[in-house]
């Protein structure tokens, strides 16, 4: 691709990957907001969504930089509920969490709150839930996620072009026909979501909660991370985890391993410095 094209639209090959001590030098200057999300971030990606259990070492890391609140402020984004989330990894106290796209946040301190205006959207996700019971085929290997905030159809297992069709045709409805919901592409999976509902807005409102003085860090795998590394492009560090995409983050990691690496390192550095001083 042409450089000036390349500018424009990125480029397919991906950001450079992310160097060993960039986050165990910045957390040498700066306290870090350190938001990790799940699926394909610190665990595998599964067949289906209860099957994704974390990486090796990943809660023990975890619960190390739990220990280090004050220079990191760790949190899980993801678009699982929070029920969701907890019953996938024991996640230890002091982590913040934020599930379904940040619609729900559980503070480290174990506060929840739902964010304003999901209300409004209980009509139209009852309409989506009709929808799905009359549309979708029987036995075609569809599953549908109800988190109740947010409906999700993974379609990772039905057959391509009937996964297609159906897929299209449930973009198309809401669209058409709920006003307070949009549809939301991840792999394999359609959701349909309340348009409040973005992981940039999780990372603002985790951001609020922390303070300016913090530096955000992001990893995630997904398209629906790419509003959160949007957020960033002014300031914080964006990481995509996976194969080279085209995407708005600043670094790359191959695989969920080299997140717990990162992670461990920052852990070393803090200990490190703790012995120290
Ligand atoms: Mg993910």
């Amino acid at each position: 691709m042409p450089k000036v094209l390349r500018k424009l639209f990125g480029s397919d090959s991906g950001p450079p990957l992310l160097p060993d001590n960039l986050l165990p030098d910045l957390v040498q200057r700066k306290p870090i907001l350190l938001c990790l999300d799940y699926d394909g971030t610190i665990s595998e990606i599964a067949r289906e969504p209860k099957l994704a259990r974390p990486v090796d070492k990943v809660v023990e890391v975890l619960r190390l930089l739990a220990a280090h609140r004050g220079s990191v402020e760790t949190a899980l984004i993801s678009g699982r509920s929070l029920r969701d989330l907890r019953s996938m990894l024991p996640v230890p106290p002091g982590i913040a969490l934020a599930g379904v796209h940040g619609l729900q946040l559980l503070d480290a301190t174990g506060k929840i709150e739902v964010a304003r205006g999901v209300r409004e959207c209980r009509d139209d996700l009852e309409v989506v839930r009709t929808w799905l019971d009359h549309n979708l085929p029987a036995n075609s290997g569809f599953i549908i996620e109800n988190k109740g905030v947010a409906i999700a159809l993974h379609y990772r297992q039905a057959a391509g072009p009937m996964a297609h069709y159906v897929r299209d045709s449930f973009e198309q409805f809401i669209i058409e026909c709920t006003a307070s919901l949009r549809a939301r592409h991840g792999k394999m999976v359609i959701e349909a979501l309340p348009k409040i509902a973005s992981k940039a807005n999780a990372l603002r409102a985790l951001w609020g909660r922390v303070g300016d003085e913090y530096e955000p860090v992001y990893f995630g795998d997904d398209l629906t991370d790419e509003d959160a590394f949007t957020e960033l492009a002014a300031r914080g560090i964006s990481v995509l985890v996976g194969e080279p995409r085209r995407t708005a983050a600043r670094y790359r990691v191959r695989a969920p391993a080299d997140v717990v690496r990162a992670l461990q390192a920052l852990v070393t550095t803090l200990e490190t410095s703790a012995n120290v001083s």
